[in-house]
């Protein structure tokens, strides 16, 4: 079973081959054509914990592992780094089921992925002979970054290069990048938009594959969603919260269990659409934007257009214009057809916007449902649900808790809860009534929230505000590609 690139199915990788790369040499991101080869023994998943889940998706997923070498990679990557033993536990808040994803080193969903990922690109190193380092480059909205830089830190044989937008990620998250310490990191702002930071990353890519820069010296990788090493441990907590809702008599197995997923560059949710295929429940899968809703716009008409306003909103991590993951789902859709989707990217490229062909329109649309919530309607979730229920959303989850209340049907809901709500304090104590927190710095404004609720903070959070800022690199765009070389130890 070989990964594809998405925009040709000739050009073919080993699992550990496309965990290396991170991406495809024509631009394409590395994809199965299909899963049959990796069916979840459902009949089993009541009984394994959340560590068994993952080496088990993970060794399906990855079939150059086995399930023992997987087990002992998953013990590596999360043993006494979550602060519960299941990872990701599911609360029940109202008549719906939040799936608390942020409880790991850095208050987001991405360490579930990126506690993972250094462990299997450094056996992939092993696998395949490999002595170079391997160079990370990592675009951020706000939350991969901090969550790629904790989990690359010190981790020998590797250097991570993390491009923020300026101005475009909260404060905690700014800092929590800023203040990383480690010998084989860098941290560096970009003038631009996540867009820009993307764009920027995937052009280095292209130019490596051309001019190989590196040579001898390092290879590069990436941490985005982009890297099937990145995606593949997310699709274990779909197969997780089933599990708990199966233990607690919730649902029968085979019951279709829906999942709100709030969405930006489209990773989390296109995990669940590979949990389905390989064999989950699923029912329909919410895809959850802020104003930025480029996505729920093409899930309704099957235009994907790009040339619209881009809007900083109160949840950053979902800033995004260009969702480089849908180009997988747009792959299984279109039956394997590499030429459609190089098609697509070309339009996408070359015109800012291109039209699904109406076939793999109904595919996407039998399988996901799409909606929007601005910043006024994030809050105000966020204020309704903690007066309800007395359980605080981020500002991240809001948007998908809103838009769950909007397009849920009746089977069983899980929202993906992907952030801590202390990581965006301002929108949160504001939808707590602190109006009064004009002119409070971001960590009192913690403090406040945990004065009027009760909810402890997290303390790699907490300590933050101790912490000196190491980082102080703001590039331009045409000098990432220059500013990468110098962190690969190149004098140019
Ligand atoms: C990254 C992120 C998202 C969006 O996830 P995608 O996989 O990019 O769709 C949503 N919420 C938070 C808090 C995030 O960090």
């Amino acid at each position: 079973m070989h990964y594809q690139s998405t925009r040709n199915p000739s050009l073919t990788a080993t699992a550990s081959q496309a965990v290396l790369r991170g991406i495809a040499p024509d631009g394409g991101l590395y994809m199965l054509p299909g899963f049959s080869e990796a069916q979840f023994p459902m009949e089993r998943l009541a009984a394994l914990s959340a560590c068994e889940i993952s080496a088990t998706v993970l060794a399906l997923l990855l079939p150059d592992f086995t399930q023992a070498e997987m087990t002992g990679l998953v013990q590596a990557a999360y043993r006494s780094k979550f602060e519960t033993e299941d990872l990701t536990p599911l609360v029940q808040v109202g008549d719906r089921y939040v799936l608390e994803l942020f409880r790991g080193p850095t208050s987001a969903f991405k360490d579930i992925a990126l506690s993972a990922l250094p462990h299997l690109i450094t056996a992939s190193k092993a696998k395949n002979g490999i002595q170079e380092d391997i160079l990370i480059l990592t675009a951020t909205s706000g939350d991969t970054g901090k969550a790629a830089l904790e989990g690359f830190c010190d981790v020998p044989g590797t250097r991570i290069v993390v491009f923020y937008p300026n101005g475009g990620v909260s404060a905690i998250q700014k800092s929590q990048m800023v203040t990383q310490k480690g010998k084989n990191v860098a941290v560096c702002a970009l003038n631009g938009n996540f867009d820009d930071a993307q764009s920027g990353v995937k052009a280095i890519f292209a130019r490596c594959e051309a001019e190989n820069p590196l040579r001898g010296r390092a290879r590069l990788s990436s941490a985005n969603s982009i890297n099937i090493g990145r995606l593949a441990p997310q699709v274990m907590y779909y197969f997780k919260a089933y599990a708990d809702l199966l233990r607690r008599g919730r649902i029968s197995m085979g019951d279709a269990v829906d999942f709100a997923v709030p969405t930006g560059n489209f990773g989390d949710i296109l995990a669940g659409c590979i949990a389905k295929r390989m064999g989950l429940p699923a029912g329909r899968f919410i895809c959850a934007s802020n104003a930025n809703n480029v996505l729920s716009d093409f899930l309704h008409t099957g235009v994907y257009d790009r040339r619209r306003t881009f809007y900083k909103t109160l949840s950053p991590s979902m800033d995004i214009l260009i969702s480089s993951n849908l180009e997988r789902l747009l792959y299984l859709v279109s039956g394997c057809d590499g030429e459609a989707v190089a098609g697509y990217m070309r339009d996408l490229a070359s015109q800012g916007y291109y039209r699904l062909a109406p076939d793999a329109l109904s595919a996407i649309q039998a399988e996901l449902l799409a909606g929007w919530a601005g910043d006024a309607a994030t809050v105000a979730a966020i204020r309704r649900v903690y007066e309800a229920h007395g359980y605080l959303l981020d500002t991240h989850t809001a948007v998908a808790w809103d838009v769950a209340e909007r397009l849920g049907g009746g089977n069983p809901m899980v929202v993906l809860a992907t952030a801590s709500p202390y990581k965006f304090p301002s929108a949160v104590l504001c939808a707590l009534g602190g109006e009064a927190a004009n002119g409070l710095d971001e960590f009192a404004r913690m403090r406040r929230i945990h004065e009027i609720t009760g909810l402890p903070i997290p303390p790699g959070l907490r300590d933050l505000e101790a912490l000196p800022a190491l980082h102080g690199d703001v590039v331009e765009r045409q000098d990432m590609f220059r500013y990468v070389l110098s962190k690969a130890g190149d004098a140019q």
